[in-house]
């Protein structure tokens, strides 16, 4: 998607770089889509086969919203549904659709003069992809990836986005599974790597946390010639990526936290309800920064982005200013307000995702959190997903954390939250339901004015929509 109307890419461009059949008259596009509901006019769009359905059943619907043309494979081509296509439809015929947008992702990185970011890290990603964002946007243009598209299809797509005026391109890189990183970070071919931090996330395809480690660092694998490493000097799993990133010829290893070695290093900080500030010393330049989220966690990315923003040489003044508009993504902390009989009360919706290092990161945010006199901390939480046979353990073990936070109530749902559940001081316990949607009626009884609450979960632990619900009854 393109506001302004530029051209993207031209149809010459494109053919050439996924060595495509061109049929019909495209024309030059402004933008890429592959989703025919969300498509901008002027976009080209390509037909990717996902797990639930295949674009080229919505070549007509892309064309039909304005698409320039629309990328097919040369298999499906001849059996799209003719009767809704017109005869001269603007085609770019390729042997596989999501290896074209792979090629166009090749192009478009050949051709820049950007210098290129990339962010991996088992969480934080978007966080500090999204800090890139503004912080290097506030110096010149940047493209960032959009949402968390960071996989197979979301690189290549983010990366063929990228503008060809663009300054800065930052772009987020995920996995679930060894390997996953290697062929995506060799199209990114990033200036510099930020690995966030290294925790135990879909532990559930791994057999330990240096595995993960290890499949964090294949972020390494496609560095630029010279490129940077910025590392998290406060992780345990330091000393081995920094080894990794070695082996792989990396010099230049910049190192971020609150240690006293570390290169952009925490000097002070103050936490807050709804933000935080942080004096830092970023490669021997003093830094004062606001950032506009809550949370230790989420100074310590901006470290990073700091980081960041220092090796491409962007103006760490401006950077450091711009943090200050950096807000929650949907579902990642957004405060909201209910009206509860007597008074208003506070929602904070972490239900996007949880895992054990942002449940604790959640919780410490929830503890710091003032509550009007009478009112309570009360944290509600379902459980997190894809942590493999110790899943239990996991739940169970943030009992520790709970036990020193200042939160009154703790309400649980889902069949591995019953761990936590049981394992909490009783003094302490809400409700437990097996279903989000029978909780909620509990939770709803349970809030009074002047309370926050905070729900976090896994997405597939349905908060989400016991979120929504709440907030629809008050
Ligand atoms: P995904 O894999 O879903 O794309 P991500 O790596 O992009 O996740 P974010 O969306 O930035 O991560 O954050 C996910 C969760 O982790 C949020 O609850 C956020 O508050 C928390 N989080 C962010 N950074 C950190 C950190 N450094 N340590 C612990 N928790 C963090
Ligand atoms: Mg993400």
């Amino acid at each position: 998607m393109s506001l302004s109307g530029r051209i993207l890419h031209t149809v010459a461009e494109m053919a050439a770089a996924m060595g495509a059949e061109v049929r019909g008259t495209p024309a030059d596009a402004t933008g890429i889509s592959i989703d025919s509901r969300t498509l901008a006019p002027g976009d080209a769009f390509f037909a990717i086969a996902g797990e639930n359905s295949d674009g080229h059943a919505y070549v007509a619907k892309a064309l039909a919203a304005g698409a320039a043309l629309a990328v097919v494979s040369r298999e499906k081509a001849g059996a799209l549904p003719e009767d809704d296509l017109p005869e001269d439809a603007p085609l770019l015929v390729v042997d596989d659709v999501l290896a074209g947008l792979a090629d166009l992702a090749r192009a478009s990185r050949a051709r820049t003069s950007a210098q290129i970011v990339a962010v991996t890290g088992s969480v934080g990603k978007t966080t500090t992809k999204e800090a890139l964002r503004i912080a290097l946007g506030a110096d010149g243009e940047t493209h960032a990836s959009a949402a968390s598209y960071n996989n197979h299809w979301g690189v290549p797509l983010s990366l063929a986005r990228l503008p060809r005026e663009a300054r800065y391109g930052v772009f987020e890189i995920g996995m679930n599974h060894p390997g996953e990183i290697t062929p995506l970070v060799r199209l990114v071919r990033p200036h510099v790597a930020i690995v966030t931090t290294v925790e135990p996330v879909h532990i559930a395809q791994f057999s330990s946390i240096e595995e993960i480690a290890d499949a964090k660092a294949e972020i390494f694998d496609g560095m630029e010639d010279g490129g940077a490493a910025v590392l998290n000097l406060d992780n345990p799993l330091f000393p081995r990526l920094k080894a990794a990133a070695q082996a792989r010829g990396i010099e230049r290893i910049v190192t971020f936290g609150s240690a006293e070695a570390a290169d952009v290093r925490l000097k002070d900080v103050a936490l807050q309800s709804y933000c935080s500030v942080g004096v830092a010393d970023v490669m021997g330049t003093p830094v004062t920064f606001k950032v506009g989220m809550p949370g230790r966690h989420i100074v310590q990315n901006m470290l990073a982005v700091l980081a960041a923003a220092k090796l491409v040489g962007a103006d760490l003044a401006l950077a450091a200013l711009a943090l200050s508009r950096l807000k929650p993504p949907p579902g990642r902390g957004v405060p909201i307000r209910l009206q509860v009989k007597g008074g208003p009360a506070t929602l904070l919706d972490e239900s996007y995702n949880a895992n054990p290092a942002s449940m604790r990161a959640a919780l410490d945010v929830l503890s710091r959190t003032p509550v009007g006199t009478r009112g309570r901390r009360i944290a509600v939480l379902g459980d997190m997903l894809e942590l493999g046979p110790d899943g239990e353990a996991h739940h169970a073990g943030l009992a520790e954390a709970i036990k020193t936070a200042k939160i009154d109530q703790v309400y649980c749902c889902g069949p591995q939250m019953h761990a936590l559940w049981q394992a909490l001081p009783s003094e302490r316990r809400g409700g437990y339901a097996i279903h989000a949607t029978h909780l909620e009626p509990m939770v709803a009884v349970a809030i009074r004015a002047g309370d926050t609450l905070m729900v976090k979960g896994s997405n597939g632990s349905r908060m989400g929509p016991l979120v929504k619900s709440l907030s629809e009854r008050f």
